[in-house]
């Protein structure tokens, strides 16, 4: 019976989530995933002192979003950080969604920029993006990423969902509106039930943007050129 198994860190019974191949309690999972955000945070090397940042995010990734939020409050409470929440529609398409995410930040005056997209959610987006590379947003796949004047720091971006769910307000659940993206994300928890999956494929996304140009305006995968197909279609002259 499940609850009767220990947790591996205090001991307790209640074990029910393997997280970093740990089988543990809800409470040391959080503690888990907060100390590798933590973790994460201090490689970027970025001072959170009276720093000002922006925690930006698609409505479908409110619920993650929100719990970033207070997270990196919690990471530093002397810092005095400054956290502004930028939330931004929904499309249809990906690719649509994370490009007016990118774009609409370049009205904030500030230069730090947190994402709180999660090591599943790249899993899905590179099954999704497979048959066009090109143009797509896998370059954000990476704890640092810089495009235009802003920095985008991914401090969940090696967590899946699936090992944040012992945080009560999350369901784990994903509703992107892009009927393709969604069922593959669907297709590869209900296929996959084992986290260490969400470990593994993460060096190959890396290898393979490596092999492309950045847009310089939204960041997107382009193979030559300074700008991705949108973005050269916008400044063109005329338009
Ligand atoms: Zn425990
Ligand atoms: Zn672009």
């Amino acid at each position: 019976m499940v609850h009767k198994v220990k947790c591996v860190n205090c001991g307790n019974e209640g074990a029910s989530l393997m997280v970093s191949g740990k089988l543990l309690c809800p409470r040391c999972s959080r503690n888990e995933v907060l100390h590798r955000v933590r973790k994460n945070m201090s490689k970027t090397g970025i001072n959170l002192r009276k720093q000002s940042i922006i925690i930006a995010y698609p409505e479908f990734y409110k619920e993650v979003g929100e719990l970033l939020s207070s997270m990196m409050t919690k990471l530093c409470l002397q810092c005095d950080l400054n956290i502004k929440n930028i939330i931004t529609e929904n499309y249809n398409r990906i690719n649509l969604t994370i490009r007016s995410l990118i774009l609409r930040l370049n009205q904030e005056e500030e230069k730090i920029v947190v994402l709180p997209f999660t090591a599943d959610f790249f899993e899905a987006y590179l099954i999704y993006s497979s048959s066009e590379l090109e143009n797509s947003y896998l370059s954000l796949f990476s704890l640092v990423n810089r495009v235009g004047d802003k920095l985008f720091l991914l401090p969940l971006y090696n967590t899946p969902l699936t090992e944040m769910m012992g945080f009560s307000e999350l369901t784990g659940e994903l509703k992107t509106g892009d009927e393709v993206f969604d069922a593959i994300f669907l297709w590869l928890h209900d296929s996959f039930k084992d986290n260490e999956v969400f470990h593994t494929f993460p060096p190959s996304i890396q290898v393979i943007s490596s092999r492309f140009s950045r847009c310089k305006m939204c960041g997107a995968l382009i193979k030559d050129g300074e700008y991705c197909k949108l973005c050269s279609k916008e400044i063109s002259p005329g338009h």
